[in-house]
């Protein structure tokens, strides 16, 4: 096997370049994956209030004799800040969650580790009820019965101050 036939010597050369590329290219798919879940170990886990934004699948492979695989992936947004961010889920969870479904996400990186829902928050209490009336008795003056203006204790008639002592009702706070 000194010398092959140039055809074959040919096709030998393109066969080690598409095998190169390819290894390459799953090479290069395992170190950035390694790369990702080394990243997700180091960051913190987090969890927070948030909410479902929207939900999308992505469909891989199908041709040839390779069976299609499907991702999934849900976008959420924390509650705190509007900041959203997309995470590959579970096809459960994909199923289980809908649109502005609300919960509390954890997630390490962008590693998704769960969302447990709950009831819409609260929304803004109604406006308060407007203060009530006080009731501002009508005080007379108790030397000349003259009705007394409901913002001053003096008498406009003859001039007395009003003085609890001297009449039954309370002056206006
Ligand atoms: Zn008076």
């Amino acid at each position: 096997m000194n010398s092959m036939p140039l055809p074959f010597a040919g096709f030998s050369i393109i066969f080690v370049l598409v095998a190169g590329f390819i290894a390459f290219v799953i090479i290069g798919s395992i170190v950035k994956g390694a790369a990702e879940w080394s990243s997700n170990n180091a960051a913190p886990q987090l969890r927070f209030p948030a909410r479902v934004v929207t939900k999308r699948t992505h469909v891989s492979g199908g041709s040839g004799n390779s069976s299609a695989s499907t991702s999934y992936y849900i976008t959420f947004e924390r509650l705190s800040d509007n900041a959203r961010q997309e995470f590959r889920v579970k096809a459960s969870d994909y199923s289980a969650l809908a649109d502005d479904d609300f919960g509390e996400l954890a997630h390490q990186g962008t590693r998704y580790l769960g969302f447990v829902r709950s009831p819409a928050p609260a929304t803004p209490p109604p406006a308060p009820a407007p203060a009530p009336v006080v009731e501002r008795k009508i005080r007379y003056c108790a030397y000349c019965g003259h009705q007394l203006a409901l913002d001053t204790n003096k008498c406009p008639g003859c001039g007395s101050l009003w003085h609890p002592s001297l009449n039954a009702s309370e002056p206006a706070s």
